[in-house]
């Protein structure tokens, strides 16, 4: 029987602009949905689940 917890760390990134969410620790360095550069930052996965609307 499978029943183990699976904790998820996985790391995604966030555009400060549109809030667009990049999979990884680190963004592009421009984002495809904005344009705006560096505009990503590191958010827990709860936070990026949000975002999507998860
Ligand atoms: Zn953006």
């Amino acid at each position: 029987m499978k029943n183990k917890v699976v904790t998820m760390s996985k790391k995604f990134s966030k555009c400060r602009v549109c809030s667009d969410i990049h999979y990884g620790e680190t963004g592009p360095a421009l984002c495809p949905t904005c344009g705006s550069e560096e505009a990503y930052e590191e958010v827990e996965e709860i936070e990026a689940r949000e975002a999507m609307g998860l």
